[in-house]
């Protein structure tokens, strides 16, 4: 039987998702979404970095180092982890898929989440459930979804571990990017709460975002998770800012 005959959607699929790259455009093998010069490219987040909040510095670390985003405040995670930069290939990647919604770039970004999990912050440490960092309602109405939610569900398939939505943004903040580092903090206080009926004592979380800015938005969360009991709170996102 020829293939056609068998799937007859296939030509209409390829038409709609043609095998090239998203970023280059590069013809690249069906149902992949990046070619390899492009995934090589993506920019690795290297030491040395803060131990806690994972912002890059020059030099070498002395034992008087303070880190410039977070010495001056509490920040309520253990450690928030990502193996990439915001930068190059992953912010455009990134982009097109939480501004222009093409949803399948989701597989590039939770495998570059997945890489996360190799630091040895996380790596071998065991935890309870997956919590993603949620959208106010109406944001995530106009966009029509959470790109957390996305990215912790194809994670939480991959490391076999369950995914909880049990936060709730009960603030509409204006978006983060136009802001200072100061107004970023100030901006999110009391944004989130537990969800009616959302359990976490005792538990181990995994927090999940797209990017870490400042570390804030994880913080917060952090921080309602741990007054409700939470163990620990350890965060991984695609990519640190
Ligand atoms: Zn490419
Ligand atoms: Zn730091």
């Amino acid at each position: 039987m020829p293939a056609l005959a068998r799937n007859p959607f296939r030509g209409l699929v390829s038409l709609l998702y043609p095998a090239a790259c998203a970023v280059c455009a590069t013809a690249i093998e069906p149902g992949a979404q990046l070619c390899t010069r492009c995934v090589d490219d993506a920019p690795r987040l290297r030491a040395p970095f803060c131990e806690r909040c994972s912002q890059p510095f020059a030099g070498a670390i002395t034992d008087s180092f303070t880190c410039a985003n977070c010495h001056d405040r509490v920040l309520h995670f253990d450690a928030a982890v990502s193996a990439y930069r915001s930068r190059g290939v992953i912010r455009e990647v990134m982009h097109d898929f939480k501004y222009h919604g093409f949803l399948h770039l989701r597989k590039p970004l939770a495998s570059w989440l997945g890489e996360a999990l190799d630091d040895p912050r996380l790596a071998g440490r065991r935890f309870d459930c997956i919590i993603p960092v949620p959208l106010h309602p109406a944001r995530e109405r106009e966009r029509g979804f959470n790109q957390a939610e996305i990215l912790a569900k194809l994670l939480g398939h991959q490391v076999h571990l369950p995914v909880r939505s049990l936060l709730q943004r009960i603030r509409y903040t204006t978006t983060q990017t136009q802001f200072d580092r100061q107004e970023r903090i100030q901006n999110l206080a009391g944004a989130f709460r537990l969800r009616r009926g959302g359990v976490v004592r005792d538990l181990r979380v995994l927090l999940v975002d797209d990017v870490l800015t400042t570390g804030s938005t994880l913080s917060e969360c952090a921080e309602v998770l741990k007054k409700a009991g939470a163990v620990s709170v350890h965060a991984a996102t695609v990519a640190r800012g």
